[in-house]
């Protein structure tokens, strides 16, 4: 007996095979390159810490670009007020929403840091420590990642309503005189504004782009946030991604732990090994786009899609 298979038969067939979509679990593709040029769109704007030109550009760019993705965009702004060289800022947080109305009201959150560090303060070149970076890895990596996924989330609607903060003012704060208030301005604001709101997680990305990245689990988010840390790292295994590794790291001071003070239980995926950060040119004048990569950005994208489809 011979089967004959229709053409209705052929065409899903074909489909699984070479869609966008993996079959099972119907999980849309992430563009690599295509988030390596919103990285290198940011650093064309030159650094973007607070005050700056650069910051300036961003902003708007970032507005236009989520006008473009999401259901609504909000701007956030704030001032922040740096007694030591009485200097006041302009910042501003930058909220992108997407499916408003998901069944059961059931809400996650992703986060990035967009403004990028005054000071060069870890370079080893002395002169060097008071030039603003260019903050490749450290402020536009998460950024182009959720760039991405925003466009991701505009073609395919997710099963869960998603938001993305870009936080201004995380990276501000002047490590000499070791005042973590001068760090996490913008997590800071919104935290202590949001009023009843509460995503169920949320997800952190910071420095997520280098080409030789490590992502072991961070201290604080495995003490607050443990079942989120454990479906993020098993779904990484189960993607046979071997940068994740499923070790706890250090403790690192970073906006999900003011999200998670704030009753908000968060996972930072942050470039760690077993001991510190992993990036060696973290706060210095070369975090610059030649030591990121399409890869490394789309392994975290891949990964933080697998955790938004298949709830
Ligand atoms: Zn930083």
């Amino acid at each position: 007996m011979i089967l004959l298979l229709s053409t209705k038969w052929w065409i899903p067939i074909i489909i699984c095979l070479f869609g966008t979509f993996n079959c099972q679990q119907k999980i849309p593709a992430f563009d690599g390159e295509r988030a390596f040029s919103y990285l290198t769109a940011q650093t064309d704007f030159g650094p973007r810490n607070p005050g700056s030109e650069g910051h300036q550009k961003c902003l708007d760019y970032l507005i236009a670009e989520f006008l473009k993705t999401a259901d609504s965009v909000k701007k956030q702004p704030f001032t922040f007020t740096d007694d030591f060289i009485d200097s006041t800022y302009e910042l501003t947080n930058v909220i992108a929403s997407f499916n408003l109305n998901p069944p059961g009201a059931r809400r996650i959150l992703l986060t990035a840091h967009w403004d990028t560090r005054p000071f060069a303060d870890q370079d080893p070149y002395p002169e060097n420590r008071s030039t603003p970076i260019l903050g490749a890895n450290d402020g536009a990596s998460g950024v182009a990642v959720l760039l991405e996924i925003a466009a991701v989330l505009k073609i395919h609607p997710p099963p869960v309503g998603v938001d993305i903060i870009l936080f201004d003012g995380e990276d501000y704060g002047d490590s000499k005189v070791n005042d973590l208030d001068y760090f996490f301005l913008g997590s800071r604001y919104f935290t202590e504004t949001m009023g009843e709101y509460r995503p169920e997680y949320a997800i952190l990305l910071d420095m997520v782009g280098a080409k030789e990245a490590q992502f072991y689990i961070e201290g604080y988010s495995y003490d607050y946030a443990p079942v989120y840390v454990r479906r993020i790292w098993d779904k990484a295994k189960g993607l046979g991604f071997s940068s994740f590794v499923s070790e706890i790291g250090p403790r690192i001071n970073d906006d999900h732990w003011i999200m998670n003070q704030a009753g908000i239980p968060s996972v930072d995926i942050i470039d760690i090994n077993e001991f510190d950060f992993n990036y060696p040119h973290w706060h210095t004048i070369e975090d610059t786009p030649d030591k990121c990569s399409p890869e490394t950005l789309a392994l975290v994208g891949t990964l933080v899609l697998n955790v938004i489809y298949d709830y």
